[in-house]
This record gives C-alpha cells, sequence and structure tokens, in this order.
C-alpha cells in the first residue's frame, strides 16, 4: 500500500520535468511566445507561413490537438474559422488555470521558474529598484538594470566586499520581462535554431523574478562568456557567494538536470536564511 502511494508521485515529478505532455491529457493555456510571426500551413518547419494568421506575443491560442513530429511536439490550432500548426518551441505552455493571472509579489526564495514550470507570463514585481551605475559593467551605463530591493541590497553588499579585496564584479543583466526575454529568444532561434538550449522562452526565465544577475569582470572586458570562470572573480564569488544568499544556476556538470547550457555569470538571489547557512555548513556553494 505504502509504495502504490509513493510510485505515482515519482512517476508524475520525473514526467514534468522530462517531457511536455501533449495537451489534451491535463488542459492547459497556450500563449505565442515570440514577439510576432505567423501560423504555419503544415506541421513543418518547411512549410509555408500561412500570412494570413498573424500572430503576436502573449496572444492565447487555441488549440485543436497536439502530436510529436520528429522530436517536436506541433500543435494543431485555430482562429476563426481558420486553423493553422505552431511548434512546441513557440508557444508558452500553461497547465491548469489561472497561472497567467498575476497576483502581488511572489516570496524571495520560493519562486519556482524552469523549463516546466512559467511563471505568470506578464508577472512583474513591484519591488523593483534601479542598480546604481558604478556597479553596471562598463559600456552597459545606459541600461536600466532593475532588481527587486532585497536582491539589490544583497548584489550590492556582495559586489562592495568584493571591490575591498581589490576583485572587480558588475552586473550586465538583472530583471527581464516577458516581452524583452520574447526578444533575446526570437535571437536565440535565429542563430542556434527552434530547439536551441541557450535563451529561456518568455515565462521561464530566471531573469523575471527580479532576482537574478548576469555578472561580469575586467578580466574578460566586462564579457559574457564560459571564460568568466577562471578569472580571480568567479573564484571570489564561488566561494563567497552563498554568504549574502546568492547562489549559482545552470552548473556545468547540471545541465541535464536544468536544460540550459553551463552559464558560470548567471546568479540568482534566494535570501534564504536557513538555507544559507545550511550551505555554509556543507560546504554546499553551489547547490542549484
Ligand atoms: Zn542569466
Amino acid at each position: 500500500m505504502r509504495f502504490s502511494l509513493f510510485f505515482p508521485s515519482a512517476l508524475v515529478c520525473i514526467s514534468a520535468v522530462c517531457s511536455t505532455p501533449l495537451f489534451g491529457q491535463d488542459g492547459g493555456e497556450l500563449y505565442f511566445a515570440l514577439p510576432k510571426g505567423y501560423g504555419y500551413t503544415r506541421s513543418s518547419f518547411l512549410a509555408r507561413n500561412d500570412y494570413e494568421v498573424p500572430l503576436r506575443f502573449g496572444e492565447r491560442l487555441k488549440p485543436l490537438s497536439s502530436f510529436l513530429r520528429g522530436d517536436v511536439v506541433w500543435y494543431s490550432l485555430s482562429r476563426g474559422t481558420r486553423s493553422f500548426f505552431l511548434p512546441e518551441p513557440f508557444i508558452v505552455r500553461f497547465e491548469g488555470g489561472g497561472l497567467t493571472e498575476v497576483v502581488g509579489n511572489i516570496p524571495i526564495g520560493r519562486e519556482t521558474v524552469d523549463r516546466s514550470h512559467p511563471l505568470p507570463l506578464f508577472y512583474r514585481p513591484d519591488d523593483l529598484v534601479p542598480l546604481a551605475e558604478e556597479y553596471k559593467a562598463s559600456g552597459y551605463e545606459w541600461r536600466a538594470l532593475l532588481l527587486r530591493e532585497e536582491a539589490n541590497e544583497a548584489f550590492v553588499r556582495m559586489m562592495d566586499d568584493a571591490k575591498k579585496q581589490g576583485i572587480c564584479i558588475r552586473v550586465i543583466s538583472a530583471f527581464r520581462d516577458a516581452p524583452y526575454q520574447s526578444n533575446l529568444y526570437q535571437r536565440a532561434i535565429d542563430r542556434y535554431g527552434p530547439v536551441q538550449k541557450a535563451v529561456a522562452k518568455p515565462g521561464h526565465s530566471e531573469h523575471q523574478l527580479g532576482t537574478t544577475c548576469d555578472l561580469t569582470t575586467d578580466e574578460i572586458g566586462y564579457g559574457l562568456s564560459s571564460s568568466f570562470e577562471k578569472t580571480v572573480a568567479f573564484e571570489w564569488l564561488r566561494k563567497n557567494v552563498h554568504r549574502y544568499g546568492i547562489s549559482y544556476s545552470y552548473p556545468l556538470y547540471k545541465q541535464r538536470i536544468t536544460g540550459y547550457i553551463y552559464e558560470p555569470w548567471h546568479f540568482r538571489y534566494w535570501g534564504n536564511e536557513r538555507w544559507t547557512l545550511q550551505s555554509e555548513r556543507m560546504g554546499l556553494f553551489f547547490s542549484r
């Protein structure tokens, strides 16, 4: 009896991480993920776009059915009397209902967002504050880098402490809303193809939490690259980041779990005192 209770929940957990259930198995809401585009006349990337079905970011889609073609799930959709097709990478999918509603700020450290779990598409915390210019990477001063107040304090405190030890750590990117993420996502698709793993879908990025930063240093000319891990700044972060309730989201050895490429520059503030103390005790500086 005991096992029969535990076994199904284990299955649900695994399938949620590894696959996209087809529409109809558990309901869900679908939204167009790209800044703009068109429906396809057939379920193939080689098919003609149906220019009479123009689509815009965040548009609610009406699914008729879904099916697997090669490695990609395709959806048959309808608008009025027209039907058209879209591949899964062009769609943000919410399981169940009501998730697209924005209800206040999500408590820091309790947000769930990854490849399988989107945030409400237009979620935007209301306590975002601008990062002071001196913490922005050289050449990015023009960018409005926003973070939730508490996260801003933690990152600033960390960068100040690093500076006292002669180490330069600066921010390249912070809060990104879903429409902005949609532009980055489109660029990654143009560059690497529709099933790319470099950039998160809108609604699926930790940057939308307002607690996440991409960091860099003068040692690599304030760039965003994996060479960051060879810098003195990164070494300092590796040893100290947990002291500020911050952790490193996409380690090299966890690519298969996170579903994203290795990103040594991507750090998230969790603000969980218990987590920080525990990490310190156990030496788990990069536990996520
Ligand atoms: Zn990032």
